[in-house]
């Protein structure tokens, strides 16, 4: 365990993210960079993580950035020597109305522009692919045979011992509490094991990145949203090579872990926390929500009802009222990026999104990264009620139809 130094770049925060950019700098030869973390690595958001990696988006952007990702999870324990527990075991996206199987449609056409390879199940080919399935429901099946599922852990301690062997220093258990800013430009950090200078701070720190923003004065909605799964005892038929499935129409998405089942959701109401005030604390199981998850996972899955939680996951991961990442420089202030507003999709996305993060700091970012900048809400373009208002949006229409 080091101690903070000082450092020309520091990030601040060793989830998924935090590491991902880590290992990115240091591959693209950085020196002197150090990540400063208030616990352990992955400890906080990432260690909760459900660890689905699905490629199919809604947009080629996205597609190609869960691509990105994937490319690197399928070669990190070859050229590091560490693993990020990587099953490729594919994905099955269930769609239970005519419309939902148009949706698949469109998502398939822009996977093949993408390049991504997707192909249509029939009922038959689901059974064989997923037996425990009731098919009678299911109105279309695409079927990526590229996704699958990590342990997040895993794949966060790998891209930090990865990070550490080509110099990162590391610096758990420490708390920022401070950025000194001086005439526009980061000078450097407080923090709960003294003072240091840096010339570069990242902020990677999930649910918590709109208070480190706030330490320099910036505003910037960064929300977290409650989010929850259950993961079952032990369940006759369920083993670890099994599909994930998504099925969009009843908000739920479905895989398994070991033996047993894991089953989350979005829920119709979510809860968001208001950065300004409201600490982002553990939060207790949410019973009436996970019983709806399992209530209506029996539509495809008979005999889901009657499963018996082991364990229940949860945590608060941070969304934008735009459901985009937020990424790179703040403007007016020199030395102060953005690694930021995951939507939920930090642990898939880390590996895509530290090279946006990377791509941001070059002097001619591509016009999809410069869309990403902390710009679009600076200065206080946005009203903190409507923020949240919007940031839950997102979060309830996560699996809502897109046209
Ligand atoms: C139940 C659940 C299921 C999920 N399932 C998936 C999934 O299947 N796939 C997926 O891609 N994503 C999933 N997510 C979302 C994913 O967990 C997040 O997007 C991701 O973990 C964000 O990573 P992060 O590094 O930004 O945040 P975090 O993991 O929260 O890391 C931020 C770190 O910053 C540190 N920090 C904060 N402030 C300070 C400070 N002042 N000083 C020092 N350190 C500080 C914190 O201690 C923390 O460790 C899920 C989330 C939850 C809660």
């Amino acid at each position: 365990m080091s101690k903070p130094t000082d450092a020309a770049t520091t990030i601040v925060g060793a989830g998924a993210v935090g590491c991902a950019v880590a290992l990115h700098l240091a591959r693209a030869g950085w020196k002197d960079v150090q990540v400063i973390e208030s616990h352990d690595v992955a400890e906080a958001t990432t260690g909760q993580a459900a660890g689905l990696v699905g490629q199919v988006r809604s947009t080629v952007d996205r597609t190609r950035l869960a691509m990105a990702s994937v490319n690197l999870f399928s070669r990190l324990e070859k050229e590091t020597g560490y693993p990020p527990d990587w099953r490729q075991t594919g994905s099955i996206r269930i769609a239970l109305t005519a419309d939902r199987a148009a949706e698949f449609e469109r998502m398939a056409a822009i996977a093949r522009s993408a390049g991504l390879e997707t192909e249509f199940l029939s009922n038959a080919q689901v059974t064989d692919r997923f037996p425990l399935l009731d098919t009678t429901a299911i109105r279309a099946a695409l079927w990526c045979p590229t996704d699958g599922y990590l342990q997040p852990h895993s794949l966060t301690t790998a891209y930090a011992r990865a990070a550490r062997d080509l110099g990162v220093t590391f610096c758990p258990h420490t708390t920022v509490t401070g950025v000194d800013v001086r005439d526009g430009v980061v000078e450097g950090l407080r923090t709960s094991a003294g003072d240091i200078r840096t010339d570069l701070v990242i902020n990677a720190a999930g649910p918590w990145a709109a208070g480190l923003a706030a330490m320099i004065g910036v505003d910037l909605p960064i929300i977290p949203v409650r989010h929850e799964y259950f993961v079952s005892t032990p369940t006759p038929g369920w083993s670890p090579d099994l599909p994930v499935l998504r099925i969009p129409d009843l908000h739920l998405y479905v895989r398994a872990e070991l033996r047993s089942v894991l089953c989350g959701g979005w829920e119709a109401r979510a809860l968001s926390r208001d950065p300004r005030r409201d600490p982002v604390v553990p939060i207790e199981p949410d019973w009436d929500v996970l019983t709806g998850f399992a209530t209506d996972l029996e539509t495809v899955v008979p005999g889901a009802s009657q499963l018996r939680v082991a364990e229940v996951f949860r945590g608060w991961p941070a969304f934008a009222p735009d459901g985009r990442f937020v990424v790179g420089p703040v403007p007016g202030v020199r030395g102060f990026v953005m690694a930021a507003a995951c939507n939920a999709h930090g642990v898939s996305g880390s590996a895509g999104l530290a090279e946006y993060v990377m791509e941001s700091m070059r002097p001619d970012p591509s016009p999809y990264v410069q869309s990403l900048s902390p710009a679009r809400f600076l200065p206080n373009t946005f009203d903190w009620t409507d923020a949240q208002t919007k940031a839950r949006a997102v979060y309830e229409n996560y699996y809502a139809l897109t046209s």
